[in-house]
């Protein structure tokens, strides 16, 4: 039912094999079924790294990850084909995702195969290949089964990326900027389409996005990066509406229009490396390097209310009301102290 990850990873990239980047740090988050769950960030935030540590994809190099509330060794044989199974992911360039010398029936019979969904027989099969295609509202499925990726609209194939993952029957679904590069107008099709599987399957989504304005519009629960760090979360509608962290504000006055829908945040070409505008210290709006990054808390060199304290001491997660929470000493009241002692410095 939940699937909290915690804390520490090493990164793949940014170094040769001896040289471990702590590509995020003291990360916990808890997906629920039947909820989709945003991750906001910049480009470098980590948040893909997140996303490709509960895919397993990149080791956790301490803490852990529950699925049901359980403990999933990480590593081999058949628990983690069992923990990849339930753990899908779909990634932000479905061209590169699909293999272009194959065909949508290879590519879905194959996923179906590996995990054991194919039945016996042609007809099982063929019936499981239309189930699949309408799931993600490709139909009839004949007019999409023996077409090859680059014969389909950049919508259409991400429904197939999306329809492979949906072969194995997860229980988790991890989006990692699933409509980024896709055009304007479709993309608030493709984020209906996967609310819709959450609902109809009972599905935990990751939605992993630069765009907050479309985790207002499409995510129960929505999570704020900066610099491999969390730095608030609560629902979405609070998050968006009453930001509390200083990042979040800045991220949501630098998004085009908040009351836009269409899940589109960049430009047409999807990019996720917009520029924040300039705040406290011009010369350092960039996000950081994960590799050196700043003390105390990561956002101070752009931080307008930064204070003493935030230069040296790590804040730790405040919690406010409603169950929106921030990583920010502006909410270290006489109230928060307890909050503060127990979450503890990291
Ligand atoms: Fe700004 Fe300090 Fe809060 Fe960091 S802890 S966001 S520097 S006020
Ligand atoms: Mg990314």
């Amino acid at each position: 039912k939940h699937f909290p990850l915690r804390r520490g990873a090493r990164s793949l990239l940014g170094g040769g094999p001896r040289r471990a980047v702590h590509a995020v740090d003291d990360v916990s988050l808890r997906l629920r079924r039947g909820s989709v769950t945003a991750l906001v960030g910049e480009s470098g935030s980590g948040k893909s790294t997140v996303a490709r540590l509960l895919a397993q994809l990149y080791p956790v190099t301490s803490g852990e990850i529950l699925l049901d509330g359980r403990p999933v060794r990480a590593g081999r044989g058949r628990a983690l084909r069992a923990y990849c199974r339930h753990v899908q992911m779909v990634f932000q360039d479905p061209f590169a995702s699909l293999n272009p010398v194959h065909t949508v029936r290879y590519h879905l019979t194959r996923a179906l195969r590996i995990h054991g969904r194919a039945g016996d027989g042609r007809q099982e099969l063929e019936r499981a290949l239309a189930e699949l295609l309408g799931q993600v509202q490709l139909t009839p499925a004949g007019r999409y089964l023996d077409s090859f990726p680059h014969e389909l609209s950049g919508g259409q194939r991400q429904r197939v990326a999306i329809a492979r993952a949906m072969a194995a029957s997860p229980r988790v679904l991890l989006a990692d900027e699933p409509v980024s590069m896709l055009d304007v107008s479709i993309r608030l099709g493709v984020l209906n389409l996967l609310r819709d599987l959450k609902e109809r399957l009972d599905l935990a989504v990751l939605y992993i996005t630069h765009d907050i304005a479309s985790a207002r519009y499409f995510a129960d629960e929505t999570l704020v990066m900066y610099a491999g760090r969390m730095v608030e979360g609560g629902d979405s509608e609070t998050v968006t509406q009453r930001p509390a962290h200083p990042y979040t504000r800045l991220l949501l006055s630098s998004a085009p229009d908040p009351d836009r829908v269409e899940g589109t945040g960049g430009g047409a070409d999807g990019r996720d490396d917009e520029a924040l505008p300039a705040d406290a210290d011009p010369s350092s709006v960039e996000p950081p390097s994960l590799i050196s990054p700043p003390p105390g808390c990561r956002f101070h060199p752009r931080c307008p209310l930064a204070m003493e304290r935030c230069r040296t001491q790590t804040p730790p997660r405040f919690d406010l009301d409603g169950g929106q929470w921030a990583a920010c000493w502006l909410y270290d009241t006489p109230d928060a102290a307890d909050a503060a002692d127990t979450a503890g410095t990291v």
